[in-house]
């Protein structure tokens, strides 16, 4: 059974939630991470989680929505992460793609990671074109860090995993020219699988649904030259040993 390690369930435009789910566990994807990006997201992803048993909500403010304001509307994390003790942080991140000054994209993730780490849950990272100011954070992200939708190098992965972190792949990363190169350093016990649903598209202008994990992980085995079922045992055994299940 594959988890979706990342998937926005509040994000779906033409898909009722409750479909998206119920298709998803029809085609052995169990449960789902589900990442709020914005503090208006969080009560959302709260009624998703209640109404859904196996969906795992997270708290956070995504990279592209620090704003001046930012470091108050987080105010609230602590609150939720002692109502709700499932529930993850994130997402949350660096990225200079959509905005080169990280000072305080900086400070916001670190109070994610503070508290991450006071309240003992996975953190989930969303970092593009930030490796050198991630790396100086490594000695500070909790243990259960995984760096969401990778399409980095096969440095950067090398990286991220030798500090023990996890690397979460969607099918952004077969789009890479260097897609299989890269897989072929990773560490497999290390990486876990998403869809960053709705977003990612396999197709152009169509949601992509979690009921396409399976999907990706054949293309991934096959880029592998492993058998699908021997990459969904591995991939089964990471989810075991980072989400504790
Ligand atoms: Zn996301």
């Amino acid at each position: 059974m594959y988890v979706d390690s990342h998937i926005h369930l509040q994000d779906y435009k033409t898909q009722d939630i409750k479909n998206v789910v119920t298709n998803a566990v029809q085609n052995n994807v169990a449960q789902f991470i589900n990442p709020s990006a914005h503090p208006d997201d969080w009560n959302t992803v709260v009624t998703v989680a209640s109404e859904h048993p196996n969906v795992t909500p997270a708290f956070g403010i995504h990279p592209w929505y620090v704003d001046e304001d930012a470091q108050n509307r987080l105010d609230n994390l602590e609150k939720y992460l002692q109502e709700y003790p499932q529930a993850w942080v994130g997402e949350c991140g660096i990225d200079r793609l959509k905005n080169p000054d990280t000072a305080r994209q900086i400070s916001v993730l670190q109070t994610h990671i503070t508290l991450a780490r006071q309240y003992n849950r996975p953190l989930i990272i969303h970092s593009v074109k930030a490796d050198s100011e991630m790396t100086s954070l490594f000695p500070i992200l909790p243990q259960h860090t995984v760096f969401h939708s990778f399409t980095g190098s096969a440095d950067w992965g090398k990286a991220i995993q030798t500090h023990g972190f996890f690397i979460g792949l969607n099918f952004s990363i077969l789009r890479k020219k260097n897609a299989a190169e890269i897989l072929h350093t990773l560490n497999l016990s290390q990486i876990l699988l998403e869809t960053d649903g709705p977003y990612q598209n396999i197709e152009r202008g169509v949601e992509t649904l979690p009921q396409n994990l399976p999907l990706l992980a054949q293309k991934i085995a096959e880029m592998l030259h492993i058998s699908t079922a021997e990459f969904a045992a591995i991939i089964e055994q990471n989810q075991k040993n980072f989400i504790g299940e």
